[in-house]
């Protein structure tokens, strides 16, 4: 099929919609009353002209602001509009992300609010077989999802040609710094056209992202829907003080007694993770783990089964999690706190969304206090650490297996311990798990 020249063809309105005013087709349109979309997000109001204008765009907007949407519709809109050529398999639209849930994130995306357009896409990232993507890229793609390390290859093996990009998105720009793609991405570009779109979106304008803007964008509008750092105010924060050995047993405790319909856990490290997730499941909670060592069908999994409703606890490292569009829900568990505070903010993203009331606790052993106070000080607020009650304390961790060997070894010189353990005999213990 030979793909028309369509440049002339103008938007067509529709009345009474407050996207309308942003300039939008009745393609796009559609497809968001469809979607259920009301009224345009800041960031979507503030991006979506300026880039249907055709202005590169420099956007510091954290997920859960409405951004994919901010960059998707209106490039979906000039992509469908403007002058194709007859060469069906140029690729038009390069979106580069950093993790491989991101990327099958904004596909879907995509798919959506493109659901009335003649626009094929596709996304690809590494974790799974290239053979299949190569394949499907033979037969001509619009509009290309990546991750870098994955693009390279395919650029590398003469899968792909990038000589035809009309629009480059850089998503998350931030966090693909932190996870060192920079030389990935310098080469990336080095490979684009000159003349062509470039849109760069952040969580925060670091000296780095501005540098990077600098260089791959030209006179860019710049946008900010939040001010710098600031955590989104519709989530209700609540600092817990647990120590570290403790914590698995107070993170069991909060979720039989408030059961929430879904948590998401953040842990620092994997194994970790791993941990945490195996004691859950142990007690009876419906838990899975998402973090870089797990194969790509085991996080696909695990994310389709949380976003689907059908998981109620996840547990992720937060290169994992960055940026996961998971609507309403309603709780953030930091199981730890993140060494760099900036991911704090990212982390309790995922709650509150879209104006809902979501909640964020963090559990804060001793050890911690440094990373509170960091944290403290980015997002200008002093939390009073508040003490947990009327759970089980665990002596340690995995001592809930020989609950009598653990107390007895117990000093025995401590009269409030002793009296301690008389209130949570195992049989408490028992109980209070099957509440
Ligand atoms: P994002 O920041 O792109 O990850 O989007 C966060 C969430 O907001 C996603 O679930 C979107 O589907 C949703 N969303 C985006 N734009 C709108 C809108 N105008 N109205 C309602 N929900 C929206």
């Amino acid at each position: 099929m030979i793909k028309i020249f369509n440049r002339f063809k103008q938007p067509k309105k529709t009345k009474n919609n407050p996207f309308d005013a942003l300039g939008l087709s009745d393609d796009i349109l559609r497809a968001l009353t469809e979607k259920g979309y009301q009224t345009p997000t800041a960031i979507q109001e503030k991006a979506i002209p300026e880039i249907l204008s055709g202005h590169d765009v420099l956007a510091a907007a954290q997920t859960g602001t409405g951004k994919t949407a901010g960059f998707t519709l209106p490039m979906l809109q000039k992509l469908s509009l403007s002058e194709v050529g007859d060469k069906q398999r140029d690729i038009r639209a390069l979106i580069l992300t950093p993790t491989r849930e991101l990327a099958a994130q904004i596909l879907e995306s995509i798919v959506t609010y493109g659901e009335h357009v003649d626009l094929s896409s596709m996304a690809v990232f590494g974790g799974v077989n290239i053979n299949p993507q190569k394949q499907r890229l033979r037969r001509g793609i619009d509009i290309l999802v990546a991750t870098p390390g994955r693009l390279l290859d395919l650029v590398q093996q003469r899968s792909l040609d990038l000589k035809t990009i009309e629009f480059l998105v850089l998503d998350e720009a931030d966090r693909m710094l932190d996870m060192g793609f920079i030389h990935d991405i310098k080469k990336i570009v080095s490979l684009l056209p000159k003349k062509r779109q470039t849109l760069l979106f952040s969580a925060t304008f670091s000296p780095e992202i501005r540098s990077l803007a600098q260089r791959f964008l030209v006179s860019p509008k710049e946008i900010s829907v939040t001010p710098k750092n600031a955590a989104a105010n519709t989530v209700h924060q609540t600092v817990y003080s647990i120590e570290r050995k403790q914590k698995s047993a107070a993170l069991l405790h909060l979720i039989t007694t408030k059961n929430p319909y879904q948590v998401l856990v953040f842990h620092r490290t994997k194994h970790g993770a791993n941990k945490l997730t195996k004691f859950l499941v142990k007690h009876g909670i419906n838990a899975s783990a998402i973090h870089g060592n797990k194969t790509q069908s085991a996080r696909m999994k695990a994310l389709s089964e949380f976003k689907s409703g059908n998981l109620q606890v996840l547990v992720a490292t937060d290169i994992a999690s960055r940026g996961l569009d998971i609507s309403e829900l309603p709780q953030v568990v930091n199981f730890e706190l993140p060494d760099v505070p900036e991911d704090y903010v990212h982390r309790i993203g995922r709650t509150g969304r879209a104006g809902a009331q979501g909640e964020a606790i963090s559990l804060v052993s001793s050890e911690e206090s440094k990373q509170l106070r960091d944290i403290e000080r980015l997002i200008k607020k002093k939390f009073r650490k508040e003490s947990l009650t009327g759970f089980d304390f665990l002596p340690q961790e995995n001592k809930e297996r020989k609950p009598f060997r653990s107390y007895r070894k117990r000093p025995s010189n401590n009269r409030s311990n002793r009296q301690g353990n008389k209130r949570q005999s195992p049989s408490t213990h028992r109980q209070s798990r099957a509440n």
